[in-house]
């Protein structure tokens, strides 16, 4: 699915498999104020191109920032989990 026919409300979440820890991983720009967004989903490891607007990727950069936030912690557990 186009990032462009992702609601912004939606965009921080996996296409794929909804997880809120989708990462953007760069964003390059395109004639017409369009943006060619990658994205990789550190859950179901798939990783995501296509066209978005610049207020998707802004709102995609904002909320990107509370997901690594929330991987951080996902990691830690986990890394908790394999050492006790
Ligand atoms: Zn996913």
């Amino acid at each position: 699915m186009p990032w462009r026919d992702i609601p912004i409300e939606q965009m921080h979440l996996c296409p794929g498999c909804s997880s809120p820890l989708l990462a953007m991983k760069h964003a390059a720009n395109l004639p017409g104020g369009w943006l060619i967004l990658s994205a990789f989903c550190p859950n179901c490891r798939q990783e995501w191109n296509g066209p978005a607007s610049m207020d998707q990727v802004c709102a995609l950069a904002e909320s990107t920032e509370q997901g690594m936030a929330e991987i951080l912690v996902e990691v830690h557990r986990l890394h908790q989990d394999s050492s006790g």
